[in-house]
Formats: C-alpha cells, structure tokens, sequence
C-alpha cells in the first residue's frame, strides 16, 4: 500500500477550506484518487489532490480552490471566448443543438422559458430561440460579469453571481447545465435549487465528465484531461450521479455517452509537455497549442465510433425531470 491508496478520514468540520465530507452522497471516507496540476493554463506549478469517496465513488478536490476563481479562471479562458470558438467546437455545437431540437420538440406549451446556468454571454440560448420559436424568455445565470452587457444585449435576462443565490418567481420549462455541475461545491446544492426553478414538467440537461471511461483510466495519474485541473471539483459516473439525482427529486428520463475528445488531447498534450516535446504556458494555453485541434479531430472520430460500439466515453449527458417529491 502507497501513499495514493492510503484510506483516510475527511478532515472535520472545524478545518475550514477542506471537503469534510464528499460533496456528492456526504459520507465521511475516501482515499486518496490523484494528483494533478494545472496543465491547461499553468496558473500555478500547485499539486491538486483528487480523493474517491469509499461509498459512492465520485472523485473529488480537496482542498477545492474556493476563494480563488480569478485565478484558476484567467482572462483568456476558453469559456471567455466564444467568438474563438474552434471547427470542432462548432460541430460539437451542431450535435447539441439536435439534441435539444428533440428536447423541446417533446415540450408542449406556446410560452417557454429557459435558464441557462453558466450560459456566459448567451450564445446557447441564441441557438435554442432560433431551434424553437415557442421559447420567448431566456435567463443566463452566470459569475462572468463581462458576458453580462453582451448576454443583455442578445436579449437575455442575465443573473451576475452564483446559481444558488438565484431568486426568480419564473418557473422554467428548460434548464441547461452544459459541463457546470463539475465545477461546483455542492452539487446536491444546485440540483436542489434547480429543481425549485423547474416547471413540474420541465427538464434539466446535464453534460459532465464520466469517471468511467478508458481515458479516465489510462490518465488518472498523469492530468487527465477531464480533471480540468483545478477547475472540475467533483467527478461523477452514471451510477453515483443518478443517485444523487434521485436524492434532489429528480428522476433520470434519458441518459447518453458523448465523446470527450477535449479531455483526450488534454491528457496527450500533457504527456508530451512532461515529456518535453511541447510547450504550454499561461501565455499560450493547452487549447491555442496548433496540435490540440488536429487531436480533438482525431478522438472525436474514435469516441463516436466507440459510442456506436456501446463504449462509454469521457462525457455524459443526463436529462432529469421532477419526481413528485424530493427525495429525502
Ligand atoms: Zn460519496
């Protein structure tokens, strides 16, 4: 037994800036999972440590970098700029705005509203009005206060601070939580504030990274790519994030595996900088590296054959719907 296997006690609650339990089910265990760096954005030469909750499996930051946002998310971001927005982006854009052409088209009613959580300056919104005319009031609740004049200005209401501090007396028929619920505390938390936010026939969508995967394997000590070192807090598969579900009163309507083609290059990209043979910096990010598009091509053509195949690539999307009372 080593170091990384060594089971331990979260620290108690007194030892403030520590998970004292896992943030997905509260249990009070976990071992130690990895330890990674931030190799996208080099904000620090910092080790992270990753810990796997011994009962439910979600792997997760402890310490979680809470009180610095600004700098584990640099002004050049990727989130930031949308308008950068690479070939493959767009074509991953194109497959997520058929799903959720099939998601409203399911929806009845000529008056729906959509909240998107993290939305930044409103770009997923512009694509579900254009998909479906019916959708006539659009919130982003976002943290990035300079998506908020350009979100306004495309016509959406836009909420500057964090989704649990979010007050509205509107009731939402869709709620969007593209790659989101990673890169938060408290999970439960926001699941529990969303489904207040939810019309009793509303649908959550949920895109985020799925533990059980081959890329989550081979890289798990060498910064695998869906770490997002130090930006994805809490880490899930489709068992332990269907439960936590079903203990915020959701149930899962619809479940699919995605291609985590980004998280593949990370992880390659990685490697060859350890290795030496690439350079990243602050200054030029993982994802501006001329090598990062050619790999994300390539991976994305491998995890959508592999989907075809019943393989269970990097990513997941999970649409939930309201059961008729939370559980407890
Ligand atoms: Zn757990």
């Amino acid at each position: 037994m080593n170091e990384h296997t060594v089971q331990r006690q979260i620290p108690e609650a007194d030892n403030i800036g520590t998970v004292t339990r896992c943030p997905a089910c509260q249990a009070p265990g976990a071992v130690h999972w990895a330890r990674a760096r931030d190799v996208e954005y080099c904000t620090s030469d910092q080790d992270y440590d990753y810990y796997r909750c011994v009962r439910c499996s979600a792997v997760f930051l402890d310490p979680m970098p809470v009180d610095r946002l600004a700098q584990i998310y640099p002004a050049n971001y990727y989130a930031y700029a949308p308008d950068e927005r690479s070939v493959i982006h767009r074509i991953k854009d194109r497959l997520d705005a058929v799903r959720l052409q099939r998601i409203l088209s399911m929806m009845s009613g000529d008056d729906l509203q959509v909240l998107d959580v993290g939305g930044g300056d409103g770009w997923q919104l512009d694509v579900v009005r254009a998909i479906d005319r019916r959708v006539t009031f659009t919130q982003v609740v976002d943290l990035d206060q300079d998506a908020q004049a350009r979100a306004v200005a495309r016509g959406h209401d836009f909420f500057c601070g964090r989704v649990e501090d979010f007050a509205s007396e509107r009731r939402f028929d869709l709620i969007l939580l593209i790659n989101l619920i990673e890169h938060v505390s408290d999970p439960g938390e926001v699941l529990s504030t969303l489904r207040r936010h939810l019309t009793p026939q509303g649908v959550i969508l949920i895109k985020t990274p799925n533990m059980d995967s081959l890329d989550a394997r081979l890289f798990r000590n060498r910064n695998w790519g869906g770490y997002h070192c130090p930006r994805h807090w809490v880490l899930f598969d489709r068992k332990n994030f269907t439960r936590l579900a079903g203990r915020c009163g959701f149930a899962v309507r619809r479940f699919a595996y995605t291609q985590g083609a980004p998280f593949w290059s990370t992880s390659v990209l990685a490697e060859l900088a350890r290795r030496g043979w690439v350079k990243v910096s602050a200054e030029r990010p993982m994802t501006r590296h001329p090598l990062y598009p050619v790999l994300a091509a390539g991976f994305a053509g491998l995890d959508l054959v592999r989907t075809r195949l019943g393989g269970r690539p990097s990513q997941m999307f999970v649409e939930l719907v309201p059961t008729s009372a939370p559980a407890t």
